[in-house]
């Protein structure tokens, strides 16, 4: 179905991604790539945020970006959110909330010396990997963790289990790298890489160390896979596919290569519409269009806005998944919004999820 733009509601759902048509000569369309935006883990952190300001009051200090978004950073900061990048910037005895990518029991230890009172919104599937190296570890396995240096997730898992844990980034690390132990060695990664250079990666590590075990699940999380495979099919009909997403956002920018990888004649990554450059438009008829799992859908409606503007008002949902992961608020806030009387389920002020930071 044709949608005018901007609209509340959403474009028409594709039951069948293997429909997506060609366009006719000079037609202009936009393929919007679904399952996209924000995951239960984000939903979450950010309900958290907004909960913690509503029931304690402003400040409400957060530990790193509580997601990687601009967008999100800035609005909460707008209503008494003060990010910090470490807990020693928190005045001793405040409250502190931990983002959704997790922090090392050494941040966990700091915070309790500083007596502050904290929320740990760290996404439960970050979590069941830290869960799995602290085992591992203790099993006397060394952990080859796939991941990217200086990733905040990154640094909390192998915060874990600092001796067990040799990060590897990319192939290229995976053909070079030396081990002690190979023997009793096991794999793990974080949850916002790319699935198929997380596989090249493992691939290479396990023709070099054969004894190398495979983590009991994924690690790479259910949003993470989910928005590759649907941008995955959107790619190979556009010419130029953009992702709305934060730099520093791993997902959002791994959407990217995929989409190169996978068809895409070019793409690019931008955290609001009006970053969007006129000059990508040249000879484009097919524009797919999807955002990382940080990304509330409202950045993506002033997307399609603007390329309505540009002619580009014909949009069709390729969907390949449903989501309904919900995860509870964190076990802090419920305690206090319970011995309150207040709703404590995963909604803004009890009424619905549908709010504004989405
Ligand atoms: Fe959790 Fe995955 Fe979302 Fe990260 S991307 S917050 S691991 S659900």
């Amino acid at each position: 179905m044709t949608v005018t733009v901007p609209v509340p509601a959403m474009p028409r759902r594709r039951k069948d991604p293997s429909e997506i048509r060609q366009p006719a000569n000079g037609e202009k369309s936009v393929l919007l790539a679904a399952p996209r935006g924000y995951c239960a883990g984000v939903d979450r952190a950010v309900i958290a945020v907004e909960r913690a300001l509503e029931h304690y009051g402003a400040p409400v200090y957060v530990r790193k970006e509580i997601v990687h978004n601009r967008h999100v950073v800035d609005t909460l900061s707008e209503r008494g959110a003060i990010f910090v990048e470490d807990t020693h910037e928190v005045p001793e005895g405040a409250r502190v909330v931990f983002s959704a990518h997790g922090v090392s029991p050494a941040v966990h230890e700091e915070a309790a010396q500083r007596s502050l009172d904290t929320i740990d919104a760290t996404c439960p599937l970050v979590t069941k990997v830290h869960r799995e190296a602290v085992r591992f570890a203790k099993q006397g396995y060394s952990i080859i963790l796939v991941g990217h240096d200086g990733h905040e997730e990154v640094e909390g898992t192998m915060g874990e289990a600092p001796e067990a844990i040799t990060l590897i980034q990319n192939p290229a690390e995976a053909r070079t790298v030396e081990l002690e132990d190979t023997e009793k060695l096991i794999w793990l990664s974080q949850t916002t890489l790319s699935v198929d250079e997380t596989m090249e990666t493992v691939d290479i590590l396990k023709e070099r160390f054969p004894h190398l075990e495979n983590p009991p699940s994924d690690d790479i999380c259910y949003a993470t896979q989910n928005r590759q495979v649907a941008v995955k099919k959107v790619a190979p009909g556009a010419d130029l596919v953009l992702v709305v997403g934060s730099s520093n956002s791993s997902n959002s920018v791994r959407l990217v290569e995929v989409a190169l990888e996978h068809g895409a004649k070019d793409a690019h990554r931008i955290d609001f519409a009006r970053e969007v450059d006129e000059e990508w438009f040249h000879g484009v008829s097919t524009i797919g269009v999807t955002s990382g799992a940080s990304v509330p859908d409202q950045l993506v409606h002033d997307l399609l806005a603007l390329l309505a503007d540009y002619g580009y008002g014909d949009v069709d949902e390729v969907r390949t998944a449903d989501e309904d992961v919900i995860f509870s608020l964190p076990r802090e806030l419920r305690k206090d919004l319970k011995a309150a009387g207040l709703e404590t389920s995963n909604k803004k002020n009890g009424a619905d999820r549908n709010h504004d930071l989405r």
